[in-house]
């Protein structure tokens, strides 16, 4: 049989809730069903909403529900080199460029209705001796991936773009179409690496066969696969699963849906009770 890798990959901007508590029981039945491994991965890069007491309170509730991963814990924040290198790589080739515009001016330049988190921007270069102008005056900026040059650079293999699908058991392959992301940040001047670079980095560096998530990144798939060609990073095999249903089979509410695991444990609940509240038996 061949390995199967796959891993838990929190961000540690609160305690693990109901919704984590999901993903987790899905990602280790399914290293459990394969035996294979699981790898934890503390998603920490946004440096202003984590917190290191997030992180060991992961740790702890994760050993609580009798979870356990395997090898050392990668932390993203140990690792911001990588992460540049992998920048500084996409931008000798063309295909990052510094995006000064600020949140606010996004918002403005947004076609009207459109929402800011599903807005795809397309920008382009500035001339360099403007560029220089604002590094000079110690402007902000964000390095974003050009789609343009990216379907440039990539060719016929852009309309290729794709990943196995094995959410219901059988892969298949399906397309991937990031586009509508348009060009995505991959860093910001104050933090060397967003989620996407990071997570897709990772799971290349360490071996990740089986990626295992909840259906709400299915679509944010589609950009992986767009880095994982740039970067010939070898490809996993995705499965979403179902997000959280409280036992009626309706969605949580939001009070149940964001209340820390711990809340739950110090109440009285065992991780069988959890396991049954999200909706697997
Ligand atoms: N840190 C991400 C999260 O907590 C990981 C999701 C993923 O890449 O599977 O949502």
């Amino acid at each position: 049989m061949s390995e199967f890798v796959t891993r838990f990959a929190p961000s540690p901007t609160g305690y693990l809730h109901l919704g984590h508590a999901c993903s987790a029981f899905h990602v280790w039945d399914a290293a459990r069903a394969a035996n294979g491994r699981v790898l934890l991965r503390i998603e920490d890069i946004d440096q202003t909403r984590c917190r290191p007491e997030y992180e060991a309170a992961i740790l702890e509730d994760l050993r609580w529900l009798g979870l356990d991963w395997d090898g050392p814990v990668r932390r993203q924040s140990d690792h911001f080199d990588d992460y540049e290198a992998t920048i500084t790589d996409l931008r000798m080739r063309g295909l990052v460029y510094r995006c000064f515009r600020t949140r606010r001016e996004i918002a403005a330049a947004m076609p009207a209705g459109a929402r800011p988190d599903e807005w795809g921007f397309t920008g382009r270069p500035l001339p360099a001796s403007e560029e220089e102008k604002r590094l000079a005056r110690g402007e902000a900026f964000a390095w974003r991936l050009s789609l343009a040059a990216a379907r440039d650079a990539l060719g016929p293999r852009y309309e290729q773009l794709g990943y196995i699908d094995e959410s219901d058991g059988t892969p298949r392959r399906v397309a991937a179409d990031p586009a509508p992301f348009g060009d995505v940040v991959l860093g910001r001047k104050e933090t060397p690496a967003s989620y996407h670079l990071a997570c897709c980095h990772d799971d290349a560096l360490q071996g990740v066969t089986h990626v295992i998530r909840g259906e709400d990144i299915r679509e944010m798939t589609s950009v992986h696969a767009l880095l994982q060609a740039l970067m010939d990073w070898p490809q996993p095999v995705y499965r979403f699963h179902p997000l959280i249903l409280g036992p009626d089979g309706k969605k949580l509410s939001k009070r149940a849906g964001d209340r820390g695991l711990r809340a739950w444990r110090d109440e009285g609940k065992t991780p069988d009770d959890l396991r049954r509240m999200t909706g697997l038996s």
